[in-house]
């Protein structure tokens, strides 16, 4: 995308957030933001320089030691508060990720409520906070660990999910006691501002929350600002790996989320049916565009595969694929140009490397709709793991389909692939789905259920390449990354007791 300036006169500009108000930032530069169902320009995102990230860095540290002072359960209050008035704006926040997203309206509701229910986890926040204690751990001597607040802690997050990926992480970080900054994606920057407005009306303090819009810039003046604690990133893995590398040198905690390539088995005895439903919602749902969407199914057997391919098709070609804010459509528009023709360039890398293409949605065109980023839905038969459009994140509506010939040649190959982000099974056989679980190399698996996101009070996280640091997102492991434990000794002696010198380690004796 361009970062050049952008000359639209009646355009409106998303600018920062920062310490309680909008502003303007010292910046030139902007950037323009898209619908993608008209391939408009719809908005323009100031893109921050190091002076605006400073300005914000800044405002976070200066609210940080009042905010982390108060009580849990007055911080507690505010996340009941910001809940509440998600729930009132639910709507018009989901009309602003279809505006700049693409996505399906009803999709769009779905992300915020997944997003939602951090912020109800994060309402439990003075359970969350216990600490453990051990009385008498010598004569006379107790022992507590607490979990305290890091400081200012960073969230750098991709374009597909605007509001849930970036309340994975703010709600938790601010109910631990934390202030925060995030750089939302600069292709869909909107919903960060609404969710800003938000927790200003919940009764958040200024400075707590703040929003920087930007690109490279802003984000390495992130990684590299000296009171920034902790990092989380969710996006593609070669940037993962960079934010990773940069903020880890630099001293910072960080947990990077990275990309995926996410496999479906389907075993000779799944329920068909149920499958192919499945694997409708969970392929071309978002448009592909989920880091947990399924890009490949493995069929166990080539019946399985024929059967597979022979009901997954004339449901691939009836897709009702247009404007998100329509009624009944499955699926919106991809986020830019230049991506719809990165995934249509994939789908001719297919053909040209020996792929069946059994439905091809390039040149998909919607009446009405000319100029949007559309892509048909797309599908595969006889993918080989050595072809680009197995090994590589597509991020579109692309199925593959790859035969296996048992359970044990499908399970090597989903622990062979770079990425391990999430992967299913559809099977009636307990003992292989067991198994399944218990063996392969993945971070979230699904069993007969297709996209098996974990629940805000668990934790979100892959294997492998898709995700670098040691924490999970949300739940027990949100609260790990965004404090940090101290342990306390104590012993109180009676004023009468002699104490004296003692040279050697000290044990309970
Ligand atoms: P992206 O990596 O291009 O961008 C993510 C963020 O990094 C954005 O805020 C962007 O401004 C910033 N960024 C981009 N290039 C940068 C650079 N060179 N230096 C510093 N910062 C940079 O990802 P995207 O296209 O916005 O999102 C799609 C990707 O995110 C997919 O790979 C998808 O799998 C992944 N994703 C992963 C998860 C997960 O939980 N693992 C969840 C959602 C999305």
């Amino acid at each position: 995308m361009s970062a050049q300036p952008h000359h639209e006169p009646n355009v409106i500009r998303t600018r920062h957030f920062i310490a309680g108000a909008i502003v303007d930032g010292h910046a030139a530069r902007h950037a323009p933001v898209f619908n993608p169902a008209t391939g408009e320009v719809a908005s323009t995102v100031s893109l921050a320089d190091e002076q605006d990230v400073d300005d914000a860095v800044r405002a976070a540290d200066a609210a940080f030691p009042a905010w982390a002072a108060e009580p849990p359960l007055k911080r507690a209050r505010v996340m009941f508060r910001f809940k509440q008035l998600i729930e009132r704006d639910m709507d018009i926040l989901a009309g602003a990720i279809v505006h700049e997203h693409g996505k399906v309206f009803d999709d769009a509701k779905g992300e915020v409520v997944r997003g939602l229910e951090v912020v109800e986890y994060a309402c439990g926040i003075p359970e969350l906070l216990k600490g453990e204690y051990t009385e008498q751990i010598a004569r006379g001597i107790d022992a507590w660990t607490m979990r305290q607040p890091l400081g200012v802690c960073v969230g750098i997050t991709p374009f597909n999910f605007p509001a849930m990926v970036p309340m994975w992480m703010f709600p938790m970080a601010i109910a631990c006691g934390n202030t925060f900054v995030l750089k939302p994606s600069e292709r869909d920057p909107g919903t960060a501002l609404l969710l800003a407005g938000l927790l200003k009306e919940a009764g958040l303090p200024d400075g707590v929350f703040n929003v920087v819009q930007g690109d490279k810039l802003a984000v390495d003046a992130l990684l590299d600002h000296p009171k920034v604690r902790a990092v989380s990133f969710v996006g593609s893995t070669p940037i993962a790996e960079y934010i990773h590398a940069r903020a880890a040198t630099n001293g910072k905690r960080v947990q990077a989320l990275g990309g995926a390539k996410n496999h479906m088995i389907v075993m000779p005895d799944a329920d068909l049916d149920k499958t192919v439903d499945a694997l409708m919602g969970a392929g071309y749902g978002s448009a592909g565009e989920r880091c947990m969407a399924i890009s490949v199914a493995v069929a166990v057997g080539d019946e399985t595969a024929d059967a597979l391919v022979a009901k997954l098709a004339p449901k691939v070609r009836a897709l009702r694929i247009g404007n998100g804010m329509d009624q009944g459509m499955d699926m919106g528009p991809v986020i830019t140009g230049v991506h719809r023709d990165r995934i249509e360039g994939y789908i001719g890398q297919g053909v040209v490397e020996g792929a069946t293409l059994v439905v091809d949605g390039r040149g998909h065109r919607v009446d009405g709709h000319e100029g949007g980023f559309f892509v048909g839905g797309t599908l595969f038969d006889h993918v080989s793991p050595s072809m680009s459009i197995y090994r590589d994140e597509i991020f579109g509506p692309v199925l593959c389909i790859v035969r296996a010939a048992d359970f044990a040649s499908a399970l090597a190959l989903v622990d062979a692939h770079e990425y391990g982000n999430g992967t299913a099974i559809f099977t009636r056989d307990g003992h292989v789905a067991r198994e399944f679980a218990h063996r392969v190399q993945v971070g979230m698996i699904g069993i007969n259920v297709p996209i098996p996101v974990p629940m805000a009070f668990h934790s979100f996280g892959g294997w492998k390449k898709s995700l670098m640091g040691d924490h999970h997102a949300h739940g027990p492991e949100g609260v790990r990354f965004y404090t940090r434990q101290k342990a306390i000794t104590q012993r109180w002696l009676a004023s009468d007791v002699a104490s004296g010198a003692q040279f050697s380690m000290p044990t309970h004796n």
